[in-house]
């Protein structure tokens, strides 16, 4: 023991040498900020190879993270969530020691900021909160390793221009914000390297197979997900947040390899939201652009700003937190994808792409603490603003709730909830007062816009995410608010039914009786669905039941009323529905519970098109959102099918299958013949967007698309344009993303537990239905008026949506075709539209439409 622990002063001055070089091999990078503190150890010392070489898995990357706040009283670690793949979602928080030794203090007085009913002066002394964020897409690599630069830059440098940054800033570093999809793309593109790099783009390091890297395990878009908050890597991400409010983040891309480097100002008329201080986009960002120009021209970086990028649309990285009185800021670096790869002025070299990431961080840490005092007076003003200011609607508050559904109801007032939006109980309904700290994400959630830009869209132009939940709601004049909401835990607390020897009931309006259903069917309970209304005698007395209420018969089951009894508390304890028990089939109303009216329900066996082919591409995010759905909120297994097995698989196996938007081009006659045969032998096609086209295209059905009228293509009636605007007028007639009306069937099966006629739609395609020729067939219709909120060009609206179908049920044989023009599960958060898609699932099976008489 002796001896070992004379030998340690040198075995230190040892391992400090070696680290030392270490250091200095990546010059390239971190030069500038020299001396380094010899006890750390740079990335390349740690991970064994340097940073550019190859693309570190996030594992090793947090390791790395953890081996910082491990060594220095500058950093510590902080998992903030997990992904849906179990990998760690982190912040490494730096700082300098008497920072991170005060960091409650610190986090007290921080939040003062937060608070319009604070009138205390504010303290500039007070550190300035700086969020650095990586790798939203998994598949631009670039950032996540320059986080990894930027950490050990600040815990490292002994440089006095980063130890001034550490006494002015709390830096929080989150390296990979999409673990699940960095991973994929760094083992998809490790397992091609070569050490002689091969810059072809044709080489497989550079040519990610489906699904891309780009979004997290159930294929979301994590740069959409800070608005709906889905998926776990957000939710965890908004509790971090709401506890920090910093006043600065980063988001950083990549774009194509022909592309420069892009920082903000964005294109300046796309990037307004109405409900933004102006300041943000004009004096914030203002401010920040030299340091990025300066940093990037001391390295010779060529870079742009102003032409492109849109930050209207409230979901992204580089938009939420501008919602919060912070600045956020997008970043997008021309990317290597691989190594090394080609592009018009020669190659682009992942380390190179690196740098520039790596410096724009460092960047806005300088350019945040040297700014300090007016960022912590903006956000300041702009909570104090929140409750001070009048909103142009004239409205002191909403008021929603939907009474047909307390679990849609609450899932929504959830999502209030985790953006610290102050929701009360007055009655039976909610309101949400405009008089509070979040006033802004109140508008956000609720607003409805028809034009505030006129310009062609990066993204979606409505969110007013109420009717993403189709929630009744209307704005107040005048407001009692009534109780505080804090959780929605016993919000609505479920009768626990008793045991019934004769008949259980099911309300299918309840958002998650598909569930209930399918875990009755899966355990061998036998579920009938009414095609007619009923009122009948419950338990605890008269209750009606609409279309589509699920009758589960005791005594004509195989298993005893015991055993059913127990599956039907499994099932009303897994998901919270509405249960009752019946004791007698007569009806009050309507059918009685042995009517040929009541349907026996097939159990769903479904199966999707994934994947790609050499002229196919499957819509991803679409098939993420039919997965997840069915997956983690039905508990429903669906069979993702690689559309290239279409020929081999034997689709006996299934009774449902679905091709949601995409180019299919690879299914030949042979193939298309396999899918129309299964068909018609009673099965359920279910198409949504681009698969709708193309199931009309290829005559699966006999329907059709809505075709613009004749045009008059006389030469004196084509007006010249100037070339310049091409781009911007063709990206117009795009349809980017708008909420508009639909009018549906209640009677028809797949409009069955909706209770109003009129209902709320997400239409982002240029996909437009010809309502069907045989009178029974359109389920959905877009009403005379049907927009709700966004942009939709006036060509798009008058000539195509108006007179356009929305959802449509064609019988082929003694199948059918159900055909969604528009998304129904549209970023996993359309709670409102997912009933139109599962009882396609459930109740497809069942539709015969007698077919037309012409
Ligand atoms: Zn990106």
């Amino acid at each position: 023991m002796v001896k070992y622990r004379s030998l340690y002063p040198l075995l230190v001055l040892f391992f400090s040498l070696i680290i030392g070089l270490q250091t200095q091999a990546q010059d390239y990078f971190l030069k500038k900020y020299g001396p380094f503190d010899p006890n750390i150890p740079s990335p390349e010392a740690f991970l064994g190879y340097g940073i550019g070489e190859q693309f570190t898995r996030h594992d090793r990357i947090v390791a790395y993270m953890r081996k910082l706040a491990e060594l220095s009283p500058k950093a510590s670690l902080e998992v903030y969530g997990y992904t849906h793949e179990s990998r760690e979602l982190v912040i490494l928080t730096i700082s300098n020691p008497q920072n991170i030794d005060n960091i409650i203090e610190i986090q007290k007085e921080h939040l003062q900021l937060v608070d319009p009913n604070d009138y205390s002066p504010i303290n500039t002394n007070t550190p300035i909160v700086i969020q650095l964020g990586y790798n939203v897409h998994g598949n631009e690599a670039s950032s996540s390793e320059a986080a990894m630069l930027t950490a050990y830059t600040l815990v490292a440098s002994q440089h006095p221009e980063i130890e001034r940054y550490l006494k002015n800033g709390m830096i929080f570093i989150d390296p990979t914000i999409n673990p699940d999809g960095r991973d994929r793309f760094a083992q998809g593109a490790n397992k091609f390297r070569s050490n002689e790099k091969v810059e072809d783009r044709w080489d497989a390091e550079h040519n990610e197979t489906w699904p891309m890297g780009r979004t997290n395990h159930y294929w979301f878009d994590l740069n959409r997900d800070w608005l709906l908050a889905v998926n776990p890597e957000s939710q965890g991400k908004l509790k971090w947040f709401h506890k920090w409010y910093p006043n600065v983040v980063t988001d950083f891309h990549e774009m194509g390899s022909n592309s420069t480097y892009f920082f903000e100002p964005m294109k300046p008329i796309g990037s307004l939201d109405p409900i933004m201080p102006k300041e943000n986009y004009e004096d914030l960002n203002d401010l920040f652009a030299p340091y990025y120009s300066e940093a990037l021209e001391e390295i010779g970086s060529f870079y742009y700003t102003k032409e492109s990028f849109d930050g209207t649309y409230p979901g992204y990285g580089s938009s939420y937190p501008d919602l919060q009185g912070g600045l956020a800021l997008l970043f997008e670096q021309g990317g290597s994808f691989g190594l090394k790869r080609e592009n018009d002025f020669g190659t682009v070299e992942f380390p190179f792409t690196i740098r520039n990431q790596y410096v724009n961080s460092l960047a806005t840490v300088k350019a945040a603490v040297e700014n300090k005092s007016k960022l912590l007076a903006y956000q300041k003003d702009f909570f104090r603003s929140a409750v001070k200011d009048k909103v142009s609607s004239g409205f002191v508050g909403y008021e929603f709730g939907d009474l047909s559904d307390n679990n849609r109801t609450k899932e929504f007032i959830d999502l209030l909830l985790k953006h610290k939006i102050k929701v009360y109980k007055n009655s039976d309904r909610f309101t949400v007062p405009m008089n509070q700290p979040q006033r802004r994400m109140v508008q956000t959630m609720f607003e409805t816009y028809r034009k505030y830009r006129d310009s062609a869209f990066y993204d979606a132009s409505a969110w007013s995410v109420a009717n993403f939940y189709n929630m009744p709601y209307r704005g107040l004049k005048s407001i009692t608010k009534g109780e505080e909401v804090n959780t929605t835990k016993n919000l609505y607390p479920v009768e626990k039914v008793p045991m019934a020897n004769y008949a259980y009931l099911i309300d299918w309006r309840d958002y998650y009786s598909p569930g209930a259903v399918y875990h009755l069917q899966r355990n061998g309970i036998k579920v009938s669905s009414s095609f007619k209304p009923l009122t009948v005698k419950t338990t605890v007395g008269e209750k009606e039941f609409g279309y589509g209420s699920i009758l589960v018969p005791v005594t004509r089951q195989e298993k005893s009323a015991d055993e059913v009894y127990k599956i039907i508390k499994e099932c009303q304890e897994k998901f919270n529905v509405p249960i009752y028990a019946v004791e007698t089939g007569f009806s009050v109303k309507g059918i009685d519970l042995g009517s040929n009216n009541f349907q026996r329900l097939k159990t769903p066996k479904v199966a999707m098109f994934i994947g790609d082919g050499p002229n196919t591409y499957v819509n991803g995010y679409e098939a993420g959102e039919v997965w997840h759905l069915l997956d983690t909120r039905f508990h429903m297994p669906i069979v993702k099918i690689p559309v290239k097995y279409v020929k081999r698989v034997d689709l006996k196996k299934y009774n449902t299958l679905i091709m949601v938007s995409g180019s299919y081009n690879d299914i030949d006659s042979i193939g298309k013949t396999k899918i129309s045969n299964w068909v018609k032998e009673g099965n359920t096609l279910v198409t949504i967007g681009s698969g709708t086209a193309w199931a009309i295209n290829n005559k699966l059905v006999k329907e059709k698309l809505t075709k613009p009228e004749k045009e008059k293509d006389s030469l004196e009636k084509i007006k010249r344009l100037p070339y310049v605007d091409a781009s911007e007028n063709r990206g117009r007639e795009q349809l980017g993303g708008a909420i508009v009306e639909v009018d549906l069937d209640l009677t028809h099966p797949i409009g069955f537990g909706y209770v109003r006629k009129q209902m709320p739609v997400y239409k982002n395609n240029n996909v437009f239905l010809q309502p069907s020729k045989n009178p029974y067939s359109t389920v959905a219709q877009y009403t005379q008026e049907p927009h709700i909120d966004g942009f939709i060009s006036k060509k798009n609206y008058e000539e195509f949506l108006k007179k356009s179908a929305s959802l449509i049920v064609s019988s082929i044989g003694s199948g059918r075709v159900v055909m969604f023009a528009d998304n129904p599960n549209f970023r996993g958060a359309w709670y409102g539209t997912n009933k139109l898609f599962l009882n396609a699932l459930f109740l497809g099976s069942h539709i015969n439409v007698p077919p037309s008489s012409n």
